[in-house]
This record gives structure tokens, C-alpha cells and sequence, in this order.
């Protein structure tokens, strides 16, 4: 496949885009977010001093800390908080009987065409037009559908060839299947019980695009949650509603999000109902997340191909069953760009003594997601100023993120520190050497109050609610 060189940092591509639906679209966001993303840290493209490579890209100082806390609000919620969802953490690499068992490697197949005038391909379910070429505008120019195959396949050991051929995982959730049996002996749990895991998955793409919102490796969050079969309906239910909330609950606004149930002719056929929570991005709604009920299609293959008994025996019941299964499957790093687009925002503001006038940015992010929760900021780099600094520093960083920044006029690390998200900073003044207290400002209001040294902590904590 021919690759253009480093286009990544360009508008959105409609082409990979599903339709929209209400609400609207903001088109200029796509760019602002990006260009934020490269100026603060937040994300590069990877390889980029050697001109870049389309599909992949890396979390900097400010990123990883913003993806760390998107796995870390999921696990939180999937697994900590519940007494029945256990984590694992899987291998990537896996052995071809693995993926036979699961269909990938006759399934896992999107629709590839070749444009043959301009030569580009697509994935043909992702045209707006399927009659018309999104890159050079020809007409009926495209080559027969055939099915691609995403898997990434390496080989293991010293010599190529038969017997050697291993697969990077496409998905987290096959882990959850062949570990189900070790689970279920190990950990006390019974159906209905789940099993979380969040990690990197690799798929061929045949048009990444978008940024981060489709690349060829990319990190999931995926939950199997094993069930009585005649449950699974009651199940499916829940775990849609709770997964809305999960978005909600950290801050993404109801007009961006929607359910939206799969027609019949887009359920696979092991599916009995799937939904995709979707979001508003700049090009339309697209998917942030599926939700699935997979009944027992995963264990029922894994218990053909392995030959080992993958049952559940209800003792109280007294029946042998093969647990159905729901699934509500994530992308971590999709999910973190989406965080991002929902708390971009522009606003007015007097710069000191002028009125309005300056446009500031803020990222209004949830303090949970926020890569850092305080920003410690002493006045100036006087050095009467820095043992204060540095003890409130020493005090906050055992218990929150803080960043540190002592260079620059004050205004602009507080303008810094707004498109970086940061809930609040905390500024060290000469007033603090009398009174030992420091000023607290906020970063969606921009009030300021000033609070004790001794009380910082529990203020600062009281206001995050982390
Ligand atoms: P699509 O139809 O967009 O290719 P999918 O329906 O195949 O996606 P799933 O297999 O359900 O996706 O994967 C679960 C989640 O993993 C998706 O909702 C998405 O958030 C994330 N994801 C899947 N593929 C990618 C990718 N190439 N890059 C980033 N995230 C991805």
C-alpha cells in the first residue's frame, strides 16, 4: 500500500467517517485539538524526525499521563469499584491456533478497493460514496471488493517458516476467553462475573486516519462478563446504561454521546445485539465503543478447538452451561482524544487593566482525566521563593500529579496550564512568607482564593473530588 508521507496533522477525513446524525459537527475543532496536541506534549507523530509513519503515533510528557488516566478511570469503575470483575493482563503475541479458533483469521477481513486512476485504496464500508473516488473524484473507478485480513502475523524463534508463525493481537479479548478456565479456578468468581483487561492491540489498517482516532497499533479497554444464558438479555441492558454513564459521569456532554443499537444486518452472526456508544467528533458520530452480547459463540469455539471443557457447573442448580457472554469493548487511546475534543474550548477574557480582549484555551477536563490535577507556581524564581515552593510541591506530589513551573510571567503559565487542563494552580507569593498561605486559582472560573498551607491538601482534594 502506498503511503503518503507524514499526513497525519491533516483535516479530518470524511471518507472515514460513518454518516452523522443530530447535532452538529464542528470541522475546525479537528484542527485545533491536533495542533494543541503537538504544541503541549500531548501527542507526536511517531518516528517524525525520520518524516513520520501514517499510522502510528506517541503519547508525550502531558499525553501519557491523559491516557494513563482515561485506563485508570476505566479500571477504576470496571474493576475497582465492583466485586464481580476481576483484571488480567495478557500476552500480545499468540499462536495461530488461538485466532482459528476465534474466526480471525478467516473473518477478521475489511473490504479493500483500489481507486484505478488514482490508485488509492479503501476500505469500501467507510465510503460515503461507494460510486465515487474520495481522493481524485473519479467515478466507478474502483477495483472489486476483496477481503483483507488486519491480523499483524510475526514469526517466534531464531528460523522463519512452519510452525513459527505467531499473531499480534487484534483485539484484548480472546486473553479473556482462553484465561477463562484459570479465572474461574482461581478467583472464587462465579457467572455473573467479568473479566477486564486493557492493553495495546495491532490491526492492518487499511486507511488509518483521523489522528489518533484510527491507527494500526492503538490500546483497548474490553471487559468479558460471563453470564447464566438467560440473563443475557438483562445484562446487555445494563452493562449499555453503564457505560453511557461512564462517559458522562467524566465529563463528556449528553448532546456528544449517543447509543446506538446495530441493525440486524450489521450484527455478526454470533451476535444477538450490539449497540455502539458514539461520540461527536468533528466529522460526524462515530464509535468510541461496542457493546455486544456474544452469547457463547467465544467459549464454544475455544472448547471445540482446544478440546478442553470451558462448562460452568451451577452446583446449586445442578446444571453444566456454557456462559453467554456481554461484552463492552473501548479504545483507550480513541477515547482519550475524544476527552480531549469534548473540553476544547475558546473564551474571551480582560487581560489585567485592558478589559476583554485576550482569547484564552481550556481544556475544561474532567479533574480525573486532567493529566496534571496542580500546577505550583511560585511568583518569580527569587530564591526566597523556592523553599516555600518547594514544600508545597512536597506536599501535594505523594498524593496528586502537580507540575512545576517557575519560569515566564505569571498570566502565561496560567494560560499554559489551561490548555493543558490543569483543575488548578497553586501560586507561591513574597505574602506567603508572612502569612503562609498561597493563592489557589481555578481554572474554569479563573477565581482566585487564598487557603493555608496546612490546609492545602484537604482543599485542593475536597475540590478535585478524586
Ligand atoms: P471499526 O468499525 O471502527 O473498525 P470495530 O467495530 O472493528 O471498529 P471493535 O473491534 O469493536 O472496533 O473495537 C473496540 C474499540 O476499539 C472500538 O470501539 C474503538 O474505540 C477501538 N478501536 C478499534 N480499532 C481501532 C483502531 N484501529 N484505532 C484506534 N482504536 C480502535
Amino acid at each position: 500500500m502506498s503511503e503518503a508521507p507524514a499526513p497525519e496533522m491533516s483535516a479530518p477525513d470524511p471518507a472515514a467517517a460513518e454518516s452523522g446524525g443530530a447535532g452538529a459537527p464542528d470541522p475546525a475543532l479537528f484542527d485545533k485539538v491536533v495542533n494543541l496536541c503537538k504544541r503541549r506534549g500531548f501527542v507526536f507523530p511517531s518516528a517524525e524526525i525520520y518524516g513520520g509513519f501514517r499510522s502510528t503515533y506517541d503519547y508525550g510528557p502531558v499525553g501519557v499521563l491523559l491516557l494513563r488516566n482515561v485506563k485508570d478511570a476505566w479500571w477504576r469503575s470496571m474493576v475497582q469499584l465492583r466485586h464481580d470483575v476481576v483484571g488480567l493482563d495478557a500476552a500480545i503475541l499468540s499462536p495461530p491456533a488461538v485466532w482459528e479458533a476465534s474466526g480471525h483469521l478467516k473473518n477478521f477481513t475489511d473490504p479493500l478497493v483500489d481507486c484505478r486512476v488514482c490508485r488509492e485504496r479503501f476500505r469500501l464500508d467507510k465510503l460515503d460514496d461507494p460510486e465515487v473516488c474520495p481522493n481524485c473524484g473519479a467515478k466507478q473507478s474502483f477495483t472489486e471488493a476483496r477481503q483483507f485480513n488486519l491480523m499483524f502475523k510475526t514469526f517466534a524463534g531464531p528460523v522463519e517458516g512452519a510452525g513459527a508463525d505467531v499473531y499480534l493481537r487484534p483485539e484484548t479479548a480472546q486473553g479473556m476467553f482462553t484465561n477463562f478456565k484459570n479465572v474461574l479456578e482461581t478467583s472464587r468468581k462465579r457467572p455473573p462475573f467479568g473479566i477486564a483487561q486493557v492493553g495495546k492491540s495491532f490491526r492492518n489498517e487499511i486507511t488509518p486516519g483521523n489522528f489518533v482516532f484510527r491507527t494500526r497499533e492503538f490500546e483497548q479497554m474490553e471487559m468479558e462478563y460471563f453470564v447464566p444464558p438467560a440473563e443475557s438479555a438483562r445484562w446487555y441492558e445494563y452493562w449499555c446504561a453503564e457505560r453511557m454513564n461512564w462517559y458522562l459521569d467524566h465529563g463528556m456532554p449528553s448532546d456528544k454521546l449517543r447509543l446506538r443499537a446495530h441493525d440486524t444486518d450489521e450484527l455478526s452472526h454470533y451476535s444477538s445485539a450490539t449497540s455502539d456508544v458514539e461520540f461527536l467528533f468533528p466529522w460526524g458520530w462515530d464509535e468510541l465503543e461496542g457493546i455486544a452480547n456474544r452469547g457463547d459463540y467465544d467459549l464454544r469455539q475455544h472448547q471445540q478447538h482446544s478440546g478442553e471443557r470451558l462448562e460452568y457447573f451451577d452446583q446449586a442448580a445442578g446444571e453444566r452451561y456454557l456462559p453467554h457472554v456481554i461484552e463492552p469493548a473501548a479504545g483507550a487511546t480513541r477515547t482519550a482524544m475524544a476527552f480531549l475534543m469534548a473540553a476544547y474550548d475558546e473564551e474571551e477574557v480582560a487581560r489585567e487593566g485592558q478589559g476583554k480582549g485576550e482569547v484564552r484555551t481550556v481544556l475544561r477536563l474532567h479533574p480525573r482525566i486532567a493529566p496534571y490535577k496542580v500546577a505550583v507556581l511560585p511568583l518569580s524564581k527569587k530564591p526566597e521563593l523556592q523553599a516555600p515552593a518547594t514544600e508545597v510541591l512536597g506536599l501535594l506530589q505523594p498524593h496528586l500529579m502537580c507540575d512545576y513551573d517557575e519560569t515566564q510571567a505569571i498570566g502565561r503559565r496560567y494560560r499554559r496550564q489551561d490548555e493543558l487542563g490543569t483543575p488548578f494552580c497553586v501560586t507561591v507569593d513574597f505574602d506567603t512568607l508572612d502569612d503562609r498561605a498561597v493563592t489557589v486559582r481555578d481554572r474554569d472560573s479563573m477565581a482566585q482564593d487564598r487557603v493555608p498551607i496546612d490546609a492545602l491538601l484537604d482543599h485542593l482534594r475536597a475540590r478535585l473530588d478524586t
